[in-house]
């Protein structure tokens, strides 16, 4: 299985999953048509998925487009969503188990962000895995609490970082720069996070994405999943909202 990364709007990232042997795809958000559009003619392969984060726009937006060029394509994402997810036909628990082409695939229900919200594991056929984060868990950060609770963000990140330092972690948007900035912040003397921050900045100037990264780089540098406790979190959340780095 290969990934594709797709820059849409703004500052998104949708992926489209290639899988060669089975010969089908899957995109993980489509946030935009045009882009995706683009890549998937490239591609020429059916799109038989469409594996949706959690309900906004931006990572919605283009749901009810694809279906209509690709009907065969299930929609998954939590069941929670269902009359608020564009195109929703495969309605999701968390711990979901279920199979893309040779891929194995896991829900994994992350609250905080929006109450419906999904991480994707998906494991190729060679023990690889990805990990689709949506605005759960970024690069180097965490997403806003919208709808759920600061002690249901931090379990689900606490849940996310259970899942083995190899997992290269996808995330919805490109805001790894900033977050890295604010990490710096809040702990001045992680040299790790001086580092990627050199190496992250220097990416961007190549035109290149900061995603994936291995979740061991997130447990090292992301100030969000190494918050402690609770508390230390609720107050890391609260000041980045009003953090301009
Ligand atoms: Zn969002
Ligand atoms: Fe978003």
């Amino acid at each position: 299985m290969r990934v594709d990364i797709i820059p849409c709007l703004s500052d998104n990232y949708a992926y489209v999953l290639i899988d060669d042997a089975a010969q089908e795809c899957a995109v993980v958000d489509a946030s935009e048509e045009g882009p995706l559009s683009t890549v998937l003619a490239r591609v020429g392969l059916p799109l038989t998925a469409i594996l949706s984060t959690h309900h906004h726009f931006d990572h919605v937006g283009a749901n009810e487009a694809l279906l209509a060029a690709h009907p065969r394509a299930v929609v998954y994402g939590h069941r929670s969503d269902v009359g608020r997810l564009p195109g929703l036909s495969r309605p999701l628990e968390d711990g979901a188990r279920f199979t893309f082409g040779t891929c194995e695939v896991r829900a994994h229900h992350v609250p905080g962000h929006t109450l419906g919200a999904l991480a994707y594991e998906v494991r190729t056929q060679y023990g690889a895995r990805w990990l689709f984060t949506g605005d759960t868990l970024f690069l180097a950060g965490c997403g806003r609490l919208f709808e759920g609770t600061a002690a249901q963000m931090f379990a689900s990140l606490r849940k996310l970082a259970a899942l083995g330092d190899d997992v290269l972690v996808a995330c919805g948007h490109e805001y790894t720069l900033s977050n890295l900035r604010f990490a710096a912040h809040v702990e001045p003397g992680n040299e790790m996070i001086t580092e990627r921050l050199a190496e992250e900045s220097a990416r961007r100037q190549r035109g290149e994405p900061t995603v994936p990264a291995p979740l061991s780089y997130e447990k090292a540098t992301n100030p969000f999943l190494r918050a402690p406790d609770v508390s230390t979190f609720a107050a890391r959340r609260a000041e980045k909202d009003g953090f301009r780095g």
